[in-house]
């Protein structure tokens, strides 16, 4: 895919994810061939053998779009984004990782020490290794080894570099992500800062089970496999939350199509600063009593508060600027 110098050059790097967001590239199928005509693919360590000094010798800049997936965890990570921000002139922020720390960032209710303690020393599956930490740097007989460090708690991209765009999604759909190259090679770009590849609208702006109105009314939560749920039915009506309220629409319900609550993957839509407290705003207005005692069993139903309203904006919430600000 490599050779012309006239094509665009574009740049995928996958940080702290789970590498979703790579394999919506490769789900383009015939179309990444398509692609690897249009523009010259000068970085892609997920599929094609690029190392880091093929980036570093490239001029700064010159770099037309960089796709940048995944939060920053460690050293390395930092160490990429910004060598890729300085050799890019159009940095995306790809997937919800890179944009709001997803769900590697629910690790930010947890300090470093804490989260390695656990994984390295008291996790119950542990064999004979229970107790060793990795160090960023160890001696072998062949010579030092280095690893990245650790950082104290997950970034998003934007808490570390400059992003020009936006693109969300856990991972973003497929239609989503060739509507955004066919947009970027046409030059047709929005005004910076905008997000990309997602609609205007909320979820629940957009579903069709939203018959209900303002006429739901909750006493009690259940997780989705406790109610038998019925595919016609809004899912906050039947007591299952949904983040359909609070989330940005575009990616084609493909959730409500299966039967299931939206979990916010999107993200928030335009105005909503935290998705987390405006969904228990949300939740509040849809309680079916003023009685504290009930108001108190209505929220204590709900199972895993933070994971389940900052599933995936933790990183990106104003409890996370309370804690690491
Ligand atoms: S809350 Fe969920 S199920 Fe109900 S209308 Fe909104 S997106 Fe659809
Ligand atoms: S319905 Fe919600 S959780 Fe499911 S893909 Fe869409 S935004 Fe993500």
């Amino acid at each position: 895919m490599t050779g012309s110098n006239t094509k665009p050059k574009v740049a995928f790097y996958w940080a702290a994810s789970c590498g979703g967001c790579e394999i919506t590239v490769t789900e383009l199928g015939m179309r990444l061939v398509t692609v690897g005509e249009l523009v010259d693919i000068v970085f892609w360590p997920c599929a094609m053998d690029f190392k880091y000094e093929d980036v570093e010798a490239l001029q700064d800049g010159e770099v037309d779009v960089c796709f940048f997936n995944g939060g920053i965890r460690n050293s390395e990570n930092e160490h990429i984004a910004k060598l890729l921000r300085r050799k890019s002139k159009v940095m995306v922020a790809f997937g919800s990782c890179a944009n709001e720390g997803c769900i590697p960032g629910l690790a930010n209710l947890f300090d470093a020490e804490s989260i390695m303690e656990r994984v390295y020393t008291t996790i119950p599956s542990l064999d004979d290794s229970r107790g060793t930490l990795p160090a960023p740097s160890s001696q072998v007989p062949e010579g030092e080894i280095e690893l990245p460090l650790f950082c104290d708690h997950l970034k998003t991209l934007a808490q570390v570099v400059d992003v020009d765009y936006f693109m969300p999604g856990c991972p973003p759909v497929v239609e989503q992500v060739w509507n955004v190259l066919q947009v970027i090679l046409g030059g047709q770009l929005p005004a910076k800062g905008s997000v990309i590849g997602a609609d205007d609208k909320t979820v629940c702006d957009v579903c069709p089970l939203n018959k209900m109105g303002s006429s739901i009314r909750i006493k009690e939560f259940k997780r989705p496999h406790e109610v038998d749920l019925d595919p016609d039915v809004c899912f906050l009506a039947q007591g299952v939350i949904c983040l359909g309220p609070v989330t940005r629409a575009g990616c084609g319900l493909p959730c409500i199509q299966g039967n299931m609550p939206c979990r916010g993957c999107y993200g928030p839509p335009d105005g909503v600063v935290d998705q987390g407290s405006k969904l228990l705003s949300a939740i509040a207005g849809l309680m079916d009593t003023d009685n504290p005692e009930e108001l108190e069993h209505t929220m204590d139903s709900i199972v895993d508060l933070v994971g389940t309203c900052y599933r995936f904006s933790l990183a990106d919430s104003v409890l996370n600027e309370l804690k690491y600000k």
